[in-house]
């Protein structure tokens, strides 16, 4: 068995970003769980399946194959065999997925797949129920969060980078409705783990950040 991370927090908090940083400075597997659960938010969204419809949804996953590949160490979403990678980090796509991933269904469709890539060596895995759910008994667990202001402000910065100029109060309002739903929901909902370490990154850099949990990971390796 390698060393597990898990790296748990609401949206905007720089999950990816960080992750993706350590896991190519510790040489380390990353797999971003999100994504996942946003390629079936784009199949739901291509399929015109409503998504308030749990019925509808839950018999459109026995027609959904997600798969991970990776490509110069980026990972890559297949939705049935299609790299769906450039469709999914959207807000429309972060929405959907956010909704569909209240669904026993699609969660359990997702938790062996997501079992699996842990087992291949040393991983990093991020997501809303890694430390909780999917590997309770991760090396080590860290749940990273930012006011909702500054994450509002971040993915602002990042839409504005891609020249998307969006309202900045609508962006935390849907941050908010987000992290409610991802907080609120029955099944694997987002929640700091018992034995996770919080960080919150408001008042820090990624640089700052990601020093600190590579002390972290240090820390429990020498144990
Ligand atoms: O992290 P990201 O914004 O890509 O996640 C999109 C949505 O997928 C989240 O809002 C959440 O509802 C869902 N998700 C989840 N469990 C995970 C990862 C993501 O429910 N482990």
């Amino acid at each position: 068995m390698g060393f597990n991370i898990a790296i748990d927090g609401p949206a905007g908090a720089g999950k990816s970003t960080i992750a993706k940083k350590i896991a190519q400075r510790l040489s380390f597997i990353y797999v971003d769980t999100g994504a996942m659960y946003r390629a079936m938010g784009l199949y739901m969204w291509r399929n015109k399946i409503d998504v308030e419809d749990e019925q509808a949804v839950s018999k459109a996953c026995q027609n959904i194959t997600v798969t991970i590949e990776y490509q110069d160490g980026e990972q890559q979403v297949l939705l049935n065999g299609d790299n769906v990678n450039d469709y999914i980090r959207n807000e429309l796509v972060g929405e959907l997925a956010s909704k569909v991933s209240a669904y026993s269904v699609v969660r359990e469709k997702l938790l062996e797949l997501q079992r699996d890539m842990a087992k291949k060596g040393d991983v990093l895995m991020d997501g809303r129920d890694i430390g909780t759910c999917v590997l309770p008994n991760a090396d080590l667990k860290i749940y990273l969060t930012a006011d909702t202001s500054v994450r509002a402000q971040r993915r602002h910065l990042e839409l504005m980078k891609k020249g998307i100029d969006t309202d900045i109060k609508e962006i935390e309002a849907d941050i908010i409705a987000r992290d409610l739903r991802d907080m609120k929901r029955k099944i694997a909902p987002l929640k700091k783990a018992d034995d996770a370490i919080e960080i919150n990154t408001s008042k820090l850099d990624i640089k700052e950040v990601i020093e600190i949990v590579i002390d972290l990971v240090e820390e429990k390796r020498a144990k």
